[in-house]
């Protein structure tokens, strides 16, 4: 290798004849280019990179994994789920719009209906996406788009996705889908009519709660093309470790998500009989309000994620927790470790306590993101804190 000149200029990149199996990372802000006129090429013909912030290699290895997922041509990774939702929304609507939203969306998806879209003139209605006919009556001349989650949080009801994307069809709507909780592992709405797919892979696909990143993708190149102008322009890039970290984790997404799925079901049916327990949510379990149309959408797969009702209120609740020490209590979903989120005191506290139990959310209402743990293991300290739970007074 030359000895460089001085300190500040970079060396040349080592060469051999082996190379990295690793994904390099490459942290660089700035490209050289030879002249202008090869700078006109990579404007013209995007034949490389300027500035990180106008995308960045570790950004482009990570959207071809997540566009080979969920069979999408053009994806876009983002700093977060949230500007994902963001992205998605600046690149449909303008002032004037109307979207209509599913009422159970993800809190701060809500808040961004309710919230920060109306600051920019465009109006929002909040439907249940369960019940198709309701949706279609939220349409109104100026709708431009519906924005649903497949499964909802954390009540884990079953949108009826097949309704709704006929309806977008008839009505031209844009129909975007947030597929965090299902990953395209249970369901890929682009397959099934949507135009738009949303990830929030923080979660499940980086799966290591080391990275907030998120995803959106289209086979639309024109609808792609503005999503891309809105995450350049509103400034909403990720940092290529980040990309880096997700990618090293989505490499084993499929084998995480078969190994929690199996746990979850085998859980949710240890738990559905458990002492302490009044209820358990799990889409393959028959007594599932959506049963029949989560076997339709997902193949008889139930996905990770399982939401429990303990008999007994806040004690319960508090003596659940403190009976499970090595479970993480903690507001996220899709680690590796089970972590178990109690919505009252969280994502929910917001909502009276009539609003709560309208959606039948009550003090001893868990959600439960199953991981990795040895199924068996799982099962005994879950078992053990429902117990705790029932004599807590
Ligand atoms: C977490 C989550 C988001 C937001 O993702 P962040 O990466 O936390 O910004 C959006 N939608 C759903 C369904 C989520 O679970």
């Amino acid at each position: 290798m030359k000895t460089p000149r001085t300190i500040v200029r970079r060396t040349d990149w080592p060469q051999g004849t082996t190379r990295a199996v690793g994904t390099p990372l490459q942290p660089s802000v700035v490209y050289a280019a030879a002249d202008p006129d090869d700078l006109d090429r990579v404007y013209d013909e995007k034949s490389g990179y300027t500035y990180a912030r106008e995308g960045h290699p570790n950004a482009t290895v990570l959207a071809a994994k997540v566009n080979f997922l969920e069979g999408a041509a053009h994806g876009i990774v983002t700093g977060s789920g949230m500007s994902a939702v963001g992205v998605a929304l600046l690149g449909v609507l303008k002032t004037g719009d109307h979207v209509i939203g599913g009422d159970q969306l993800y809190g701060r998806s809500l808040r961004l209906m309710t919230q920060e879209l109306p600051r920019l003139g465009i109006t929002s209605s909040l439907v249940d996406p369960t019940d198709a006919a309701a949706i279609r009556a939220a349409i109104r001349p100026e709708t431009r788009a519906i924005l649903v989650e497949v499964v909802s949080n954390p009540t884990l009801r079953v949108a009826d996705m097949e309704g709704i994307a006929a309806i977008a069809k008839d009505h031209r709507l844009t129909l975007i889908v947030d597929n965090t909780f299902t990953t395209p592992r249970l369901y890929r709405p682009l397959d099934h009519g949507a135009d738009i797919t949303i990830q929030s892979v923080t979660k499940l696909l980086a799966g290591h709660s080391d990275v907030t990143l998120g995803y959106v993708g289209t086979n639309d190149a024109a609808l792609a093309q503005r999503m891309m102008e809105a995450n350049v322009t509103w400034g909403l890039t990720p940092s290529p470790f980040d990309c880096w970290l997700a990618e090293r984790g989505l490499q084993t997404f499929d084998l995480r998500f078969d190994r929690a799925q199996a746990t979850a079901a085998r859980l949710a049916d240890a738990l559905a009989g458990a002492q302490g327990i009044d209820r358990v949510i799990y889409p393959t379990r028959p007594d599932h309000p959506d049963h029949n149309r989560a076997v339709a959408l997902f193949g008889g797969q139930g996905g990770n994620m399982l939401s429990l009702v303990l008999k007994g209120g806040r004690a319960a609740a508090n003596a659940f927790t403190r009976a499970a020490p090595e479970v993480n209590f903690a507001p996220t979903l899709g680690d590796v470790g089970t972590t178990l989120s109690h919505p009252p005191s969280s994502s929910h506290r917001a909502l009276t306590p009539e609003g709560r139990a309208a959606l039948g959310i009550t003090e001893g209402f868990f959600r439960v993101s199953v991981g990795l743990e040895d199924p068996a293991l799982l099962i005994e300290e879950l078992t053990i804190a429902a117990e705790a739970a029932s004599k807590a007074r």
